[in-house]
């Protein structure tokens, strides 16, 4: 047996079988170059290799459209068709004839050529594409190479270096049991994902470089390879952070009862369904819960949660290569009212930087990203995309009840600006007669400066939605991507706490609404802090909706912060 300790990003215990997945090679300098002595049997293997991707992407774009829909399910019909392109496949043919090399180094070299070509191009469209044919070619290369595909066919514990958006995508989520990443932070793609999915998770697990090693020997985490964990058992506690590789009988059985205690919990909570969060003493707070994706929608109300605090709208930008167009978002922001039938939806306006990167920005190198260009800055800076995100926010307000806020603002001349940018979408959309809805506009209070602010900021918007994330880190100087910081990394940290209170106050001073959107918000030991200070809404991953209202119920705490008006502003919405 093999214990390793990792650090919990979704609670939950689980014990299953590994599926072991390497991180897929993408280019030559990551793979020995190899050449073939029998170039017809190569050229064969390619015409097999091509097959095999045309029946994947086949699949990837049926499962992207019934699950994502047609937008989303584009990036992966591009890639079908670069499988039929001459310019991509005859080049793959005459590297193989004319160099010798494998299939799966004519296409990776094929495709880091082509990449390098189409980056060059002076259309920001064209130039987008380079991240697509070298997806293609190493979807090529993989299958000439053989590797393991990813479809899932019995229950399975994902053990992964890190998950890729595209890898997430294709994945049968109803299959996977848990997930353990050798990398990974608590707000990587891969773990709002899990949480969102209620599907256990370690990330930054140490894993071993062979089980032959004694189980107290020096663990693998910094190693730069492990060994394939494929095949092995392994027993998940994504509550204390350790797991078990070949457990053994008593682990597994130690594992199993805390597994049944989980179950018990969350029977207990399902109970809570269709009931409001008020507490002894009746102070009433909104259980929201946070998505990044249309579907996920699905869970929300699976877990009865009374709307959404936080639609992390950027995911629609990520894992493709161009923007999504305004009719893309206004499909998706109007789908996700229309699901959510009357509930809120607040729409969090594009949030790229720092740890969140899109290739097609094009955007300058930056020492510091979390201190750069992101967020509301970023959307400051292009004021263009910034404006279509906000005509089709505007104009699927008119469809459901859909409220928008913005993040990582600092100051009140940022409001004022984003504020006329907003009414100039407003007119635009007027003057062109297109059926909108101005919605109710909140703020994001992730910085220090906006805390400290907070006062002022009030008078200006409709409602604040503290993300304690980014506040933590700005806060206590402690960047929340570096692994190294637990010591530092406080999610308690006095400084946080206090500026939370005085957020609370100034918001029901100005009478408006205050939440929490933040991870901070599903931390069983403040539920009592924050029916203290006051506050209106606590929006967490679908899962733990359920739990947190259970834990609202049960409180004594006295809310010392009450603003009736600001709790009937938001159930207005
Ligand atoms: C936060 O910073 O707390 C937050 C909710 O936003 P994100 O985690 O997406 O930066
Ligand atoms: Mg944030």
């Amino acid at each position: 047996m093999y214990q390793g300790k990792g650090r919990c990003a979704c609670a939950g215990v689980t014990v299953g079988k590994i599926l072991h997945i390497i991180t897929p090679v993408t280019s030559t300098s990551e793979a020995a170059v190899t050449y073939t002595q029998d170039k017809d049997q190569e050229l064969q293997l390619l015409e097999q290799a091509l097959e095999q991707s045309r029946q994947e992407l086949d699949a990837l774009i049926d499962k992207a459209q019934a699950e994502l829909g047609a937008e989303q399910a584009e990036i992966f019909e591009i890639h079908r068709m670069m499988l039929d392109d001459p310019d991509i496949c005859d080049n793959i043919r005459d590297t193989i004839q004319n160099e010798l090399l494998t299939v799966s180094c004519a296409a990776l070299k094929v495709g880091e050529q082509q990449a390098a070509e189409f980056a060059q191009l002076d259309d920001d469209y064209m130039k987008a594409r380079a991240a697509d044919i070298k997806d293609v070619t190493a979807r090529i290369a993989r299958n000439a190479r053989g590797e393991k595909s990813l479809v899932l066919t019995e229950n399975v514990v994902l053990v992964a270096d890190d998950l890729q958006p595209s890898q997430t995508v294709a994945l049968d989520r109803s299959k996977i049991l848990g997930i353990l990443l050798r990398h990974g932070t608590q707000n990587s793609h891969a773990s709002i994902l899990a949480r969102t999915m209620n599907i256990p998770l370690i990330i930054n697990a140490q894993l071993p470089i062979s089980l032959n090693e004694r189980s107290e020997g020096a663990p693998a985490a910094d190693a730069d390879s492990v060994c394939d964990l494929s095949g092995h058992t392994v027993a998940l506690n994504a509550v204390d952070g350790t797991f078990y590789i070949d457990p053994d009988a008593e682990t597994t059985q130690r594992i199993q009862a805390v597994q049944a205690e989980f179950a018990a919990a969350r029977a207990r909570q399902e109970k809570l369904k269709g009931q409001p969060a008020i507490s002894k003493h009746g102070h009433r707070i909104m259980t929201f819960a946070n998505i990044g994706q249309v579907d996920d929608v699905e869970q929300v109300l699976a877990n009865d949660a009374e709307g959404i605090g936080l639609f992390r709208s950027e995911f629609l930008y990520l894992g493709r290569s161009t923007p999504p167009t305004e009719e893309e978002q206004f499909k998706a922001y109007a789908k996700v009212a229309s699901t959510m039938n009357g509930k809120l939806v607040i729409i969090r306006t594009l949030d790229i930087g720092a740890d969140k990167k899109v290739d097609y920005f094009d955007l300058p190198h930056e020492e510091n990203p979390a201190l750069g260009l992101r967020a509301l800055r970023l959307c400051l800076f292009m004021p263009e995309i910034f404006k279509t995100q906000l005509r089709a926010i505007f104009r699927a307000a008119a469809r459901g009840n859909i409220a928008m806020m913005f993040p990582m603002v600092t100051r009140l001349k940022e409001v004022e600006r984003v504020l006329k940018i907003c009414d100039e979408v407003e007119a635009e959309l007027k003057a062109n007669q297109v059926e909108y809805k101005r919605p109710k506009i909140g703020i994001m209070i992730e910085t220090p400066a906006a805390a400290i602010l907070s006062r002022s900021l009030a008078e200006h918007v409709d409602f604040f939605s503290i993300g304690t994330n980014d506040l933590n880190q700005y806060t206590t100087a402690c960047d929340r991507q570096n692994e190294n910081l637990a010591d530092y990394s406080d999610p308690h940290h006095e400084a946080v706490i206090e500026l939370l209170r005085i957020i609370a106050q100034n918001a029901h001073a100005a009478g408006i609404p205050v939440g929490i959107c933040g991870e901070l918000a599903a931390d069983p030991e403040l539920t009592d802090t924050f029916i203290e200070m006051g506050f209106d809404e606590l929006s967490v991953s679908p899962g733990a909706v359920l739990a947190l209202r259970e834990r609202i119920c049960n409180s004594e705490a006295q809310c010392l912060n009450p603003c009736p008006a600001a709790l009937d502003k938001l159930q207005a919405h």
